[in-house]
């Protein structure tokens, strides 16, 4: 199937192709044109001209458009929930639950399209105020500039055009190359609603070549990135004075105080750990255990992670699927036989199910310096460290280059309000796993794990200007 692009309202054949491959197949399912810069350039003034019209547009009128898109995606829920399971290897289940919050994310944008406000000043508590009013407002910043990684290609795009639209905002969206499918499916519904020829473009191809030219043009006034920290940091740098949110990855921990261990509480873990084949962004790769009940957590973890069924990501059974790619799959096993070889012990997995499926894995004994401790795996694995001090099981966390979310299970208040206060993260979950995310929270990192916030309310923020107006009488 050759796919076009979205421009200016428009279907566009590329020049170039390159074929998309199903991560679980191998197979290959599309053929993706590939952009070159001119054609950056033509999806970036399509945005520009269309951002007098998105200025004029009422809130209510915002909201109205969002809420077309939200019939469209109801209504076209299976069929994107199998094009993401297809193209990115999530396992159906949880691809159907990633439509579930894609909609409920352009919801809370449609809903916070029409509170959009400033405040008035008190411009008299200054000498020379008197006499004068002030109030601010908040306006679009222009074109936006969405690059998005591949694991969450539905989701992770709402809440980057979800806020855009609201703001009144024009946005040009670079999805990930492995995930072009999920993109190009908003481009029709969007098509469908009353959105102004050119506010929303999509243009697929290589994020060296599309990601560079979106960040360093002069006409695009904001970037929203999310993926690596190795990328971000790198478009950060080269933005200049543009508006940048970076949402990067993590090494995600848990800590498990000496607490009352419940099923229920180890099955949110290994939820945690393993959905989507641990491809998260804030999957647990690190659970900190108090010794006291070190072992009894680890028999029970290791037999709720034994049932976890490995198969097809079409299969409505499978928990665990083919990883994003190959390499990735090398990359893991890698450092999972170098923490091996380095005096770790497997206590579940460790293993390639074949060149595209890791199998899922727990280790101890890890050294806090391996890869597979101090780096963002992303992947089906866990280490297991244990420790004695909850004030050290907080430092161990803080070791970390990374700081998105943590999870900490206590029934000991000091300590969950220890833990709130100082773990170096974006958000603590306090009874719950670093992977709870509702789409209105507050949601982004410090250190290497990014800048800025996105959950809609807080994205708008970040894609709105602040301006004041000032009255003399
Ligand atoms: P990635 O390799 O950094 O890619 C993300 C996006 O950036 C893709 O669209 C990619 O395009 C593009 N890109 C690559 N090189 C670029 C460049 N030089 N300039 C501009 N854009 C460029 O990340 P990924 O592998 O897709 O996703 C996994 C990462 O995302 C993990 O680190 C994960 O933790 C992070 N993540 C963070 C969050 C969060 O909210 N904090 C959520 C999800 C994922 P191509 O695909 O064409 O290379």
């Amino acid at each position: 199937m050759i796919k076009k692009w979205y421009i200016n309202g428009e279907w566009r054949e590329g020049t170039e192709y390159a074929s998309l491959r199903a991560p679980y197949t191998g197979q290959v399912i599309a053929e993706i044109p590939q952009a070159t810069k001119t054609d950056v350039e033509e999806a970036i003034q399509a945005a520009k001209r269309a951002t007098g019209a998105m200025k004029e547009l009422p809130a209510h009128k915002r909201a109205t458009i969002l809420g077309e898109l939200i019939a469209q995606l109801k209504e076209r829920h299976e069929e994107l929930a199998r094009t993401i399971a297809l193209e990115a290897g999530k396992p159906l289940q949880a691809a159907r639950g990633e439509v579930d919050r894609t909609i409920a994310t352009y919801q809370f944008a449609q809903e916070e399209a029409k509170r959009i406000h400033g405040e008035t000043i008190p411009l008299d508590a200054a000498i020379g105020g008197e006499g004068r009013v002030a109030y601010t407002t908040r306006q679009p910043i222009g074109v936006v500039a969405a690059i998005t990684p591949f694991n969450f290609p539905a989701n992770l795009v709402a809440h980057k055009v979800g806020p855009a639209i609201a703001a009144g905002n024009t946005i040009v969206l670079k999805p990930a190359s492995q995930t072009p499918l999920s993109a190009l499916l908003l481009a029709e519904m969007l098509d469908t609603t009353e959105l102004p020829k050119g506010a929303f473009n999509v243009i697929t191809g290589k994020g060296s070549v599309v990601g560079e030219e979106l960040v360093k043009h002069p006409d695009v006034a904001g970037i929203t990135f999310t993926g690596s920290p190795e990328v971000g940091i790198d478009l950060k740098q080269k933005a200049g004075l543009k508006r940048v949110t970076l949402e990067l990855g993590a090494n995600s921990a848990v800590i498990v105080d000496n607490t009352n261990i419940t099923k229920e509480m180890v099955q949110r873990i290994v939820w945690g750990s393993y959905v989507n084949n641990g491809q998260v962004c804030v999957s647990v790769q690190r659970i900190y255990v108090h010794n006291d009940i070190y072992d009894i957590f680890k028999k029970m973890f290791t037999e709720e992670a034994r049932k976890l069924v490995v198969g097809d990501a079409l299969d409505e059974k499978t928990d665990i699927s083919a990883l994003i790619s190959t390499s990735d799959v090398k990359r893991i096993d890698r450092w999972v036989q170098t923490a091996v070889s380095g005096g770790a012990n497997i206590v579940l997995g460790g293993n390639m199910r074949n060149e595209r499926i890791y199998e899922p894995t727990i280790l101890e004994n890890v050294n806090v310096e391996m890869e597979v401790s101090c780096q963002e795996i992303f992947g089906p694995v866990v280490v297991l460290h244990r420790f004695h001090d909850f004030k050290d099981a907080i430092s161990h966390v803080n070791t970390s280059k990374y700081g998105l979310q943590a999870g900490v299970f206590t029934n000991n208040l000091t300590h969950a309000m220890e833990a709130a206060k100082h773990l170096e993260v974006g958000g603590v979950m306090i009874n719950d796993v670093p992977t709870f995310r509702l789409d209105h929270m507050p949601y982004g990192g410090i250190k290497e794990s990014g800048f800025g916030r996105e959950g809609i309310k807080y994205a708008i923020e970040e894609m709105t200007e602040l301006k004041l107006i000032t009255f003399k009488w």
